[in-house]
């Protein structure tokens, strides 16, 4: 068997071989159009197989804990015997690096685990890009039987969105401040969260571990839940000491019980599956029309019109539309 072959690919994850796993989820990462050709044909052989498992999304400041978090939380739920499979989304990261967020050097005792499979962040190119593949990987961890997905990003930007838009249950981990949490609240996310976590909550920070816990309460009480069988808890936990953890799964899965029953979770997914391919129509748009050779002709004159005020924007817009049409 070659490994160009669908097959290969296809049969290597559906095994959970590693090897193959990581070499799958390196091609539908990859900007070569015969791989991406490819990677189109194993997704969809592979997507029937996925949808299984919990979905859970991750946020939080860079130093909250979350890779502590992850690990700890991680090999909580090995121990249950299960199966997890983490990813991160960070725009920032770049082929030096980036941020770092879900490598192997963060979560060293979980990624020797049997078990589990960590991938960092693709890297470089746009949020959209970076969403998509990770979005794509999430599917095929699922083909491949992890049971339990965990998608980390960083406290920062759009990327919170792009992740709550891909899981279930999207939990926010929180540190308590000085007794000035409530400025620091970034509206958009509490509004996406499905649950807060107030973490380190440990040693002589469990006092106000608590009193920003009930804070938070009393602010998430002033958004309307999204769901009509869930309003977003909020707890304490130290991803350190590993307390509070138990507590944070048994929510996910009562979360997923509820979203199950009252059917809100297979409208949530429909939703997010036909989003997402209207974010794909749009992507695949833009670059259609900047790989247009009419445009590219085109283009540079056009915009000197505008510039020189020779034509106004919106007909120069327009010019360049309109050449998509005729090829
Ligand atoms: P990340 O940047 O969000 O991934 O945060 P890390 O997991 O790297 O943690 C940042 C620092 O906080 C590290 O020094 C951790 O040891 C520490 N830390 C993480 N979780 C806890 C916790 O629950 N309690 C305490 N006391 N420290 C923690």
């Amino acid at each position: 068997m070659k490994p160009g072959d669908t097959q290969f690919y296809v049969g290597g994850v559906l095994a959970n071989n590693r090897r193959i796993l990581a070499r799958t989820i390196t091609l539908i990462e990859s900007a070569l159009p015969a791989h991406q050709e490819l990677a189109k044909i194993i997704l969809d052989q592979l997507i029937p197989r996925s949808g299984k498992a919990v979905r859970l999304g991750i946020t939080g400041v860079p130093g909250v804990g979350k890779s502590t978090f992850i690990e700890n939380f991680g090999l909580m739920l090995l121990k249950k015997g299960h199966r997890v499979a983490v990813l991160a989304v960070d725009p920032s990261s770049t082929l030096s690096g980036g941020s770092g967020m879900a490598d192997k050097t963060r979560m060293e005792k979980l990624s020797v685990e049997e078990n589990a499979f960590i991938r960092p962040s693709p890297s470089g190119g746009t949020l959209g890009g970076v969403t998509k593949k990770t979005r794509e990987a999430l599917l095929i961890c699922e083909a491949a039987g992890f049971d339990v997905l965990i998608v980390e990003t960083v406290g920062v930007g759009q990327s919170e969105i792009a992740v709550a838009s891909m899981v279930d249950f999207f939990l926010v981990l929180m540190l308590a401040g000085a007794g000035d949490e409530l400025q620091g609240i970034k509206k958009g996310v509490l509004e996406i969260a499905d649950a807060l976590a107030i973490n380190k909550a440990d040693g002589d920070n469990m006092d106000r571990a608590e009193k920003a816990r009930m804070d938070y309460e009393s602010a998430l009480n002033l958004f309307c839940s999204s769901s009509a069988v869930w309003k977003p808890p909020v707890l304490t936990c130290s991803a350190l000491e590993m307390t509070g953890l138990d507590k944070i799964w048994e929510m996910t899965l009562e979360h997923k019980e509820k979203m199950i029953a009252s059917g809100e979770l297979e409208v949530k997914r429909k939703k997010q599956a036909v989003d997402w391919m209207w974010s794909l129509v749009e992507t695949g748009l833009k670059e259609r029309f900047y790989r247009n050779s009419e445009v590219k002709k085109f283009s540079e004159k056009i915009t000197h019109d505008v510039e020189t005020g020779a034509i106004a924007p919106a007909t120069g817009a327009n010019r360049l539309l309109s050449l998509l049409d005729t090829h």
